[in-house]
């Protein structure tokens, strides 16, 4: 009956040890998730920061970004440099705005492309800008 008990006894040490490697290499994927993770985190911020930003500040030089309002939730466009510049432009509430990385040939101002359903257009941030003259006397 003993090298049964013996057996047994060595059957028990060789699922511990076992174990240990596998907590182990659990450990090893953990650390490297939390770093894989931090990584896509930081990507995902880049893009979303490439998305927002429409162009340069004309009053200060910072970065023009769409914003979104935390008390109206409505989104505008404005300076990254506020409170310091209060540069800011309307932007439409609906639809989707994509930046146009190039400026207005008019003002030179930012131009977003808006798509809201089938309407789709480009337009200029600045709502006085003289390319908007002719907007809806067609
Ligand atoms: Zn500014
Ligand atoms: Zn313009």
């Amino acid at each position: 009956m003993e090298w049964i008990q013996e057996g047994k006894m060595e059957e028990g040490k060789v699922i511990e040890s076992e174990k240990a490697v596998l907590s182990e290499i659990l450990q090893d994927f953990k650390k490297k998730e939390k770093e894989i993770g931090g990584e896509l985190a930081e990507a995902l911020k880049n893009t979303k920061r490439e998305q927002n930003f429409l162009g340069k500040c004309p009053a200060c030089g910072g970065d023009l970004k769409i914003i979104v309002s935390k008390t109206s939730g409505k989104r505008f466009c404005g300076c990254s440099n506020y409170p310091k510049c209060s540069q800011s432009y309307p932007i439409p509430q609906f639809g989707s705005i994509t930046p146009l990385k190039k400026g207005c040939k008019v003002c030179g101002l930012p131009m977003i492309f808006v798509r809201n359903g089938k309407k789709v257009f480009q337009m200029c941030i600045d709502p006085k800008c003289k390319s908007k003259e002719n907007w809806g006397k067609k």
